[in-house]
């Protein structure tokens, strides 16, 4: 992130803003609005600032300390005008010496801060920010949003502000504060805002507000948790599902590994807890047993205990070995499934599992047993017209390669090895059963790789245009 958002409160700052066009009349307005004092700094001005007038003053150029006092100062030049020329670099440079921060409009390279896009629903605001590089997509997104989030939520957020107060007085505990509004927000209250019932939605307010059981009450500040067992899926946060989007927003605290990429992370709670209880192969951080252990306890202190998963939780993701113990304690949990490493990878890869005129089956099996590779039915896998998917397989590669052709499989069998699938790093080495060990130590592969093997590998090349990632290949 290259720049911090922030709210700023201007009421009754003195904000200059240089130029007497359209762009600074613009923002002369949004200033006014925000409760700002908004001077005018500008050798002549546009008719448009008739229409505005009384809601600034006007500055002085000519002075040398003319913006001391100004904590910001907006610049909008003419289109005509170049900021780069020298008198108006030594404006800015004169703005920034009396202490104020600059924006120059349309030129973020030179600005201290730039100009969101702005929904307003007051008190509930969005601001939209492109770093500049892309204006014009923040103002589509922002228009996105316009359609997502109804006016009502604004009445709602001012609404939920008048109520606060009164609240904190009964429940002390951050906790039991955010179980009141999260009832209320998923609630008939909610429903009642956005069907136009303010009144009505005041007085059920008010009367929850009343009713709710005063701080130090057990049941308020101590509500039994829950465990939120999620697949994240492979990598790419876009193949969250919306429930686990929705759950990841809700949890108190986070368990994770280290197949949960940090862009997924990052779509977790802000202020939820982090545990990392991640493993490698033969390295774990936390062993399996704590992990349970450690969901109960935290789930029996109260808490929204969300344990991310890479992929599926249930496709050997150890989930069923998870939730043993929560059944046994009689803890709530819910699972909720993710796109599992195999999917994800072979539809970035540009290959289909499946396909009528090479696999009607496709078998997900791991390469990797406690100790060691695994035993596997390879007359199982061996079977025609079938995709394998190997997960856990890179450590024995070469092992399970000599095992296909041991076992009689074609040395000319295409086979795929993805490593980082669906993530911006994705790599895709492809071969054949008899050469892709070598191809695949000569890449240099480490990361998590999943390994299918089958023709339908040979398809990648007339798919290739499917996906934008599977254009990357060594
Ligand atoms: N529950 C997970 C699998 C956990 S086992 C799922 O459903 O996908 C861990 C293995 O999954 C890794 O060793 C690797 O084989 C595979 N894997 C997970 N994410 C991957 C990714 N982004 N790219 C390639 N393989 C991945």
């Amino acid at each position: 992130m290259d720049r911090l958002p922030l709210f700023l409160n201007l009421h009754k700052r003195r904000i200059a803003v240089v130029g007497g066009g359209s762009l600074a009349a613009r923002r002369m307005e949004t200033l006014a609005r925000a409760g700002a004092e908004v001077w005018l700094f500008a050798t002549a001005w546009s008719d448009e600032f008739e229409a505005l007038r009384g809601q600034y003053r006007l500055g002085d150029l000519d002075e040398r300390n003319a913006f001391f006092g100004f904590p910001l100062a907006y610049f909008a030049f003419e289109a005509s005008e170049e900021p780069e020329k020298p008198s108006n670099l030594a404006l800015i440079a004169r703005a920034r010496a009396c202490g104020a921060l600059v924006n120059v409009a349309d030129h973020p390279g030179i600005s201290d801060f730039i100009v969101p896009s702005v929904l307003d629903r007051s008190p509930l605001v969005v601001a939209i920010s492109t770093g500049g590089d892309a204006p014009l997509l923040g103002r589509m997104l922002k228009a996105r949003l316009e359609t997502l989030i109804p006016a009502a939520y604004g009445r709602l957020a001012a609404l939920a502000g008048e109520g606060r107060a009164a609240l904190a007085g009964k429940l002390t505990s951050h906790q039991s504060r955010l179980r009141f509004w999260e009832r209320i927000y998923d609630g008939p209250i909610t429903e009642m805002i956005l069907a136009g019932d303010e009144p009505g939605a005041k007085a059920l307010l008010d009367r929850e507000i009343a009713e709710c059981r005063p701080n130090g009450s057990a049941a308020d500040d101590h509500p039994v948790g829950e465990v939120y067992l999620v697949g994240a899926g492979p990598g790419d946060p876009d193949l969250l599902t919306f429930r686990a989007f929705r759950l990841m927003q809700k949890a108190d605290v986070v368990l994770y590994d280290r197949l949960v990429d940090p862009a997924i992370m990052d779509r977790v709670r802000r202020d939820a807890e982090r545990i990392y209880v991640g493993k490698k192969r033969s390295d774990h951080a936390l062993p399996q047993e704590e992990i349970g252990d450690l969901m109960v306890k935290l789930a029996l202190e109260g808490k929204r205990v969300l344990r991310l998963k890479g992929g599926d939780p249930f496709i050997f993701g150890r989930g069923g070995e998870e939730i043993e113990k929560l059944a046994e304690k009689r803890i709530p949990f819910q699972v909720c499934p993710g796109i599992t490493a195999a999917a994800g990878c072979s539809s970035y890869a540009g290959i289909p599992l499946t396909h009528r005129d090479h696999a009607q089956s496709c078998v997900f099996v791991t390469g990797h047993g406690r100790d060691g590779p695994i035993d596997l039915d390879w007359s199982t896998l061996l079977r025609p017209r079938q995709t394998v998917a190997v997960y856990m397989g890179l450590a024995h590669l070469e092992f399970l390669m000599a095992e296909f052709q041991r076992h009689g499989a074609d040395p000319a069998l295409p086979v795929a090895i993805i490593e980082n699938g669906t993530r911006a790093s994705q790599i895709v080495v492809t071969g054949t059963i008899a050469d892709i060990a070598g191809k695949a130590a000569a890449a240099g592969l480490r990361g998590p790789t999943i390994i299918i093997v089958g023709t339908v590998v040979g398809l990648r090349d007339t798919l290739n245009w499917y996906s934008p990632k599977s254009a990357r290949q060594t």
